[in-house]
């Protein structure tokens, strides 16, 4: 691949030229909202990333991140977003806040955010780049999100980053009636899959999106939260 090169002879930056071709890749795999891919573009993932791993940050693939958790892949986060049809009138939850990269990236596409982690140390060190980002749509909590923020719900959109063993009723119960929730299930054990959750006046319909690997969503507080 010769873009870092062409990229240095017009004088761009190697990291921002590796952007750019993370985006034509993203585009050339389906992600067709320009909303979401100048959502990604705007958000500096080297910041989200580990100092040992910032050389691959805008390579398409998940991270190593504290605590035993992982980034999620860009391909991930942009088509997770794309599924979750967000707009700017929008009130977000997303369970599982890792890094904060995909709660960076949606920031820039809703009204605002509600983001909950189980571990404190990950929850403080997204905070600080969300600071640094000067994004000031974000609200953060340390937590379990698989019992959902009733006192904000509910939710226009849901967006869960870590996989459920069985579908989170009282997720299901925080979501709008046309609300979509966006969510990866184990299905069998090692597998899962992204699945895509409408809300409708009587019941929710389900739909399958892709096959994924997730890190599990974990029930309750690890004991050093
Ligand atoms: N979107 C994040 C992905 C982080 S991995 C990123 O791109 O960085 C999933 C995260 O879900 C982990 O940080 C894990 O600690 C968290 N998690 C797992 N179970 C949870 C629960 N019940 N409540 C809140 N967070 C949870």
């Amino acid at each position: 691949m010769n873009t870092p090169q062409l990229a240095h002879r017009r004088g761009i930056p190697a990291a921002d030229s590796r952007k750019i071709q993370l985006i034509m890749n993203l585009r050339s795999q389906g992600i067709r909202s320009t909303a979401v891919l100048d959502a990604i573009e705007r958000v500096p993932r080297e910041i989200f990333v580990d100092a040992a791993y910032a050389d691959q940050a805008y390579a398409d693939q998940s991270l190593p991140i504290a605590c035993g958790q992982t980034i999620s892949q860009p391909f991930i986060v942009a088509f997770m977003s794309d599924r979750l049809e967000v707009t700017d009138r929008m009130k977000v939850l997303e369970v599982g806040t890792g890094s904060g990269y995909q709660t960076a990236v949606l920031a820039h596409l809703c009204r605002r955010i509600y983001t909950v982690e189980r571990y404190r140390i990950l929850l403080r060190a997204a905070e600080e780049r969300f600071k640094q980002l000067r994004l000031t749509n974000i609200t953060a909590i340390v937590g379990d999100g698989m019992k959902g923020w009733p006192s904000q719900a509910p939710f226009d959109r849901i967006i869960v980053t870590a996989a459920a063993s069985s579908m989170p009723l009282a997720l299901l119960d925080q979501l709008k009636v046309g609300g979509i929730m966006v969510l990866p299930i184990e299905t069998s054990p090692g597998r899962q899959e992204l699945q895509r959750v409408v809300r409708t006046e009587e019941s929710y319909e389900r739909q399958s999106l892709l096959p994924v690997r997730f890190v599990s969503l974990v029930p309750g507080m690890p004991r050093e939260a």
